[in-house]
């Protein structure tokens, strides 16, 4: 699947809040939203954010979740139509559908830095799901699924110092994973909860801006 690959302190820009897309800087004062909180573009800092209407509002805060796990449009309704179609909150569905891709789990489990780096090591074809060498970031991982480096990638440099810095050890990983940093890998115990994911979304404006 394609992915966007443009500037993406813009996209924090346009939505106004950081939607965190570039691991540490994002914590740093160099954070553009720290900077500059305005509507990207030549008029940006001239621009006045104006009082949205009840479908800008519903398609901002899709665009956000969009943003956040790098999706485009075209998969994203492909995901919303599974969630749809799934039995219980469609909303909370889709969340957790989108914290179950393999390039998510990675980025939660620690290995990366931001998802988006996280989804240039599973291209690369870093890691096994379950023994298997998987390199499709959109892969959708189920309670008791393995996710580990493989076996001939582990003496990569980027690995090998992941292990020596300690990094993944000090990681704060959530409940419903769990990480063996000795062994490089990680298993997902059972599937998220809406609670636990720690995004500052209103998911049900996105079914209503589906369900128009
Ligand atoms: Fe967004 Fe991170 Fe860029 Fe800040 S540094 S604007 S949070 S991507």
């Amino acid at each position: 699947m394609a992915r966007y690959r443009g500037p993406v302190c813009k996209l924090c820009r346009r939505e106004g809040v950081k939607l965190m897309l570039k691991g540490e800087r994002c914590l740093s004062p160099k954070c553009a939203i720290e900077r500059r909180n305005t509507p990207p573009g030549q008029h940006g800092s001239s621009f006045r954010r104006r009082q949205l209407s009840d479908y800008g509002v519903r398609q901002r805060e899709k665009q956000k979740v969009r943003r956040i796990y790098g999706v485009l449009e075209k998969q994203f309704r492909r995901y919303y139509g599974i969630a749809a179609r799934t039995r219980g909150q469609t909303g909370g569905t889709l969340l957790q559908l989108m914290e179950r891709r393999l390039d998510n789990v990675v980025y939660r489990l620690g290995f990366a830095d931001s998802r988006k780096q996280a989804r240039q090591l599973v291209r690369h074809g870093h890691f096994n799901v379950n023994g298997r060498k998987t390199n499709v970031p959109s892969f959708v991982v189920s309670a008791g699924d393995e996710v580990a480096v493989r076996e001939n990638r582990r003496s990569r440099t980027y690995f090998k110092d992941l292990d020596a810095s300690g990094i993944l050890r000090k990681k704060a990983v959530p409940e419903w994973l769990s990480l063996d940093p000795a062994a490089l890998g990680g298993r997902v115990m059972r599937l998220p909860e809406r609670a636990e994911l720690d995004l500052s979304i209103n998911e049900q404006l996105i079914v209503e801006f589906y369900s128009r």
